[in-house]
């Protein structure tokens, strides 16, 4: 009985697998952009590229769904290469609809970070595409650069002298060592949205939010708050000096069309020309 689920288990993840390489042939994914805002102005500052699976026969998949497969079986080097082309690709277009430029991060998992040669494929996709190297962020995780930590020094030196942006995704759910942040050239920590759901109803959680925000300011770096949903939460955010908020209380992940309307009637990002 326990090894009929096994099998089942087994069987399904096959199938899984080999619809994710015919996906990645047939171009089955598509990007949903969420934007990322000042904690006091409410001005869009970026956009958060997280990618979606339109499956023919199951719909849209969500990124959590099977990038843990992509993962482990290494479909995420170019899931994750068509990601990066094709978010640089729409920074690029923005700009040329006359969007002043914002921010495009893009999520890098450990297994990119490490089996290619990451910094090669971000400096041909910036020449494909167009896009300045100051407008693209990537998001890497603290296990990631804690996994080698001579080699992360080095990849992330190499990123960070071509004028890339790099930040801390899910900060405070893995181990960073304090002395590689203050070694390694990282811009932001984004503070995982599991601590930013409970900051308001939680002390411990509360005590976390304060201390990862003044940790992030006195090693100079900008701090943004995940997952706020919650009119309450941005109020606790702004009272911290955190620096900017993402999360469905301003907006949920959206397509780049859509989300070209609220450039529109938000802040910084409505059509100024080039700046
Ligand atoms: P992440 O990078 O931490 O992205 C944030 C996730 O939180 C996204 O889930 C987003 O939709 C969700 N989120 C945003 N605001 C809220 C909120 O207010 N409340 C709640 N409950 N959730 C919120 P998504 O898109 O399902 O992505 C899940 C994870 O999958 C991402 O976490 C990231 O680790 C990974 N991922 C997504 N796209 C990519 C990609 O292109 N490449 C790689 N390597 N990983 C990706
Ligand atoms: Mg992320
Ligand atoms: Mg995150």
């Amino acid at each position: 009985f326990y090894t009929a689920d096994m099998h089942e288990l087994a069987t399904k993840r096959l199938a899984l697998e080999s619809n994710l390489r015919r996906a990645i042939q047939n171009e089955e994914f598509l990007i949903h952009y969420q934007p990322r805002v000042s904690v006091d102005s409410l001005a869009i500052t970026g956009v958060e590229a997280l990618v979606r699976w339109q499956h023919p026969s199951l719909g849209l998949i969500s990124a959590s769904e099977f990038i843990p497969l992509a993962e482990d079986t290494g479909l995420i080097v170019p899931i994750g290469e068509w990601v990066l082309r094709t978010a640089c690709l729409q920074g690029r277009r923005w700009r040329d609809q006359g969007f002043a430029p914002i921010q495009i991060a893009v999520n890098i998992s450990a297994r990119q970070f490490h089996d290619q040669d990451l910094a090669q494929t971000v400096i041909r996709i910036l020449e494909e595409t167009g896009l300045s190297p100051k407008y693209l962020e990537l998001e890497l995780t603290e296990s990631s650069i804690m996994q080698d930590a001579e080699f992360a020094a080095e990849m992330l030196n190499r990123l960070k002298s071509m004028g890339i942006n790099i930040s801390i995704d899910d900060f405070g759910t893995g181990f960073s060592s304090l002395a590689s942040l203050k070694r390694l050239p990282i811009d932001a920590l984004k503070i995982d949205r599991t601590f930013v759901r409970d900051a308001t109803t939680d002390t411990d959680d509360g005590a976390l939010v304060m201390a990862i925000i003044t940790l992030a300011h006195n090693l100079r770096l900008k701090v943004i708050a995940e997952g706020v949903e919650t009119e309450e939460q941005l109020r606790f955010l702004q009272l911290l000096r955190c620096d900017e908020i993402q999360g469905y209380f301003f907006s949920k992940p959206l397509p780049a069309d859509t989300l070209a309307t609220i450039f529109d009637s938000y802040g910084e990002v409505s059509r100024k020309g080039t700046k």
